[in-house]
């Protein structure tokens, strides 16, 4: 277990907080602001107790450059509202400069202020000098809030724990309880639902959760990879044809250990990657050669939520079809309803799960949805996570 801002004395301390204000924006305006909402517990819990709150992130790519499209200023404009007191924006292209440091040194308990962008420094991601000594300089103890950049290790959420006393937020401690309670002492059956593209960089968290899960379910475009191995011609359907082999072996480990790997037995095809294009239902080994899978089937959908509605502890990371085409969406949506439907612990695993579910109106009946869609599977795949790992121990 990690120390959090609790177990710590923060009063008249400097706090440096990492949070992920990594915020999507359109025209200059914040198009969602739930990482903002999702930071306020820790930063609130700091100003309550007479911190100086320093806040970092970062925001898109700007590659370590300064580029005034990704600088913070909207999100330090929202965080005032939110927290309804003025929130200081030190506007530094190279983020630490002089005139911040004078700003930090005369912050007082109770006060917050946001850096620019991190990622305006080349050393950020390279967790490198100087700019983590730089960064270091403004405060005295650090706490890292910042659940989706957890799995790497830059200046702004690894580097600085070398510096000084360093303990988790809220945010991150809410992540690990659920995400850890879930692999750790799940509630049986535990069942695991993986669904997306991209099967390769899901193998590895696969073969992790067979070694959990009672019943480990599959879905979405890395279905079709499964077919191949299991000797299905998939049409048009997407492939991953250098993870061939590995499914088939996971399929038989999962066989040897005993644990239930269900794959689709039929798809929702259509003749072109196109929400108005022509569909139709397909066994699994009967897809047509010049039609594509884009959706799990009806008989999928009914056998996915018959397993659902038993389980005790859920796991979701993939859409189950191509969601964001309405043709396609029925699969996910599906799931996302047993899963609003069961009285199991639900756990999202961020991205596009989270994204589903936000979608079809399900968020508030799950018990858990990720903030972080790379470092919750990362999690799930039983890595050490550097942002969580530098941490210091209760
Ligand atoms: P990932 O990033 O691997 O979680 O993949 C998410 C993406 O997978 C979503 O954008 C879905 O549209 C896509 N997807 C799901 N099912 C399919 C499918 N059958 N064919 C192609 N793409 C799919």
């Amino acid at each position: 277990m990690k120390k959090t801002v609790k177990d710590i004395n923060v009063a008249g301390k400097k706090v440096l907080v990492r949070c992920d204000f990594n915020v999507p924006m359109k025209d200059g305006d914040i198009t969602d602001d739930i990482r903002i909402t999702s930071a306020l517990p820790t930063i609130k819990y700091l100003v309550s107790e007479g911190a100086a709150v320093i806040l970092m992130s970062h925001m898109g790519r700007p590659k370590g450059e300064p580029k005034p499209e990704y600088s913070l200023k909207p999100v330090a404009d929202r965080l005032s509202e939110l927290l309804g007191t003025e929130v200081i924006f030190a506007a530094s292209p190279q983020v630490v400069d002089d005139n911040v440091k004078k700003t930090a040194a005369a912050l007082e308990g109770g006060q917050v202020m946001l850096l620019e962008n991190v990622r305006y420094r080349a050393e950020e991601t390279k967790n490198d000098e100087p700019f983590t000594g730089e960064l270091a300089s403004l405060g005295e103890i650090f706490v890292n809030d910042a659940f989706g950049t957890a799995h790497r290790a830059h200046c702004s959420t690894a580097g600085l724990a070398k510096y000084m006393p360093s303990v988790s937020g809220f945010l991150i401690e809410k992540e690990v309880k659920f995400l850890g309670d879930a692999l750790e002492s799940p509630e049986r059956p535990f069942v695991a639902i993986m669904g997306g593209a991209k099967v390769g960089d899901k193998i590895p968290v696969i073969e992790n959760l067979l070694k959990k899960v009672d019943t480990l379910i599959i879905g979405g475009g890395m279905s079709y990879t499964f077919f191949k191995a299991m000797g299905y011609e998939i049409g048009k359907s997407i492939l991953d044809e250098e993870s061939i082999e590995l499914a088939g072996e996971l399929m038989k480990k999962a066989e040897q250990m005993g644990v239930e790997l269900l794959i689709p037995v039929d798809s929702v095809c259509a003749k072109e990657f196109d929400n108005n294009s022509e569909k139709a239902v397909f066994d699994r080994d009967k897809i047509p050669a010049d039609m594509m899978g884009m959706d799990i089937g009806p008989e999928t959908v009914k056998l996915y939520c018959d397993i659902i509605s038993k389980a005790k502890t859920v796991v979701w990371n993939g859409p189950a079809g191509v969601f964001e085409m309405p043709s396609f969406a029925e699969g996910t949506r599906a799931i996302a309803g047993a899963l609003a439907e069961s009285d199991a612990v639900t756990v999202i695993g961020g991205g596009d799960s989270a994204a589903a579910v936000e979608q079809f109106g399900f968020a508030d009946k799950m018990t858990h949805i990720s903030t972080g869609g790379g470092a919750s599977l990362e999690f799930l795949e039983g890595k050490e996570l550097p942002g969580i790992s530098c941490l210091e121990d209760k």
